[in-house]
């Protein structure tokens, strides 16, 4: 998988990648980021200016069309012949729940579009943008931190990336529940055991305590994810 990020603040992106699991597929070749700045497509050398008002009267400042166009323009050229998918980061798209990160994860290169201000001109969206995703039902100042949660949940799904012990398997989501709980050493923590069934050893009774933990869970706090997997 191929990201490419078209961004105002490359800068925000520093470090975000250099740890642990995305580090790890970065440096196996399994997938790979780019940064790149939209204001080095501005074509104003002088101002490099990237915004403008919006018309209509609005308060704020909207992002221009060209150095948007330009800048997809040319992430598209890079990634000539990967087929790229251009996301569009915005509180209006599609909600970013595990279907639509399994949808991204089989694409082939995404080039993920931040925006910034007030958002960015309509007919960027229009002629440009292939799909548009929202983290959730709440306003960022940009769309940086979306784009990084979104390499971060597309890139545990490409095969190879995630070992065993980190397998997806075992997540919420995944069967469309939320998991179950969880427990490490010590036995006793706090005067609190670690349930019984857990160091049984005996496999089915783990997987069916797992499993119904899983459940309860789901309906106490996400009925509405039951209802989505045919659970009542
Ligand atoms: N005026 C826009 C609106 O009301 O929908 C919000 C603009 S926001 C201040 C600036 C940028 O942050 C957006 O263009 C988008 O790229 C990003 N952004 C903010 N919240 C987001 C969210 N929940 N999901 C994805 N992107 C978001």
């Amino acid at each position: 998988m191929l990201f490419d990020i078209l961004t105002l603040f490359p800068a925000m992106f520093d470090g975000a990648f250099t740890d642990s699991i995305i580090k790890r597929a970065v440096d196996k070749g399994l997938v790979s980021v780019d940064i790149h700045n939209i204001r080095d497509y501005s074509g104003d050398v002088k101002h490099q200016t990237v915004d403008d008002y919006p018309y209509g009267g609005d308060a704020g400042m909207l992002m221009k069309p060209e150095p948007l166009a330009a800048a997809i323009r040319a992430a598209k050229e890079r990634l000539d012949g990967r087929n790229p998918t251009v996301v569009y980061l915005t509180p209006a798209g599609r909600l970013l729940n595990q279907d639509t990160v399994k949808e991204l994860s089989a694409k082939e290169s995404l080039i993920l579009l931040c925006g910034r201000y007030k958002g960015i001109d309509q007919r960027v969206i229009d002629s440009y943008v292939d799909m548009e995703v929202s983290i959730g039902d709440y306003v960022l100042s940009g769309g940086e931190i979306p784009a990084m949660a979104v390499v971060d949940a597309v890139t545990r799904l490409i095969p190879g990336v995630l070992s065993n012990i980190d397998s997806a398997e075992t997540d919420s989501f995944h069967n469309g529940l939320l998991s179950h709980p969880h427990y490490t050493r010590p036995e006793v923590f706090e005067g609190i055991k670690v349930p019984e069934v857990l160091i049984s050893g005996h496999h089915a009774n783990i997987r069916g305590w797992q499993k119904q933990k899983s459940l309860e869970l789901t309906k106490a706090r996400r009925p509405d994810l039951l209802n989505g997997a045919g659970i009542d």
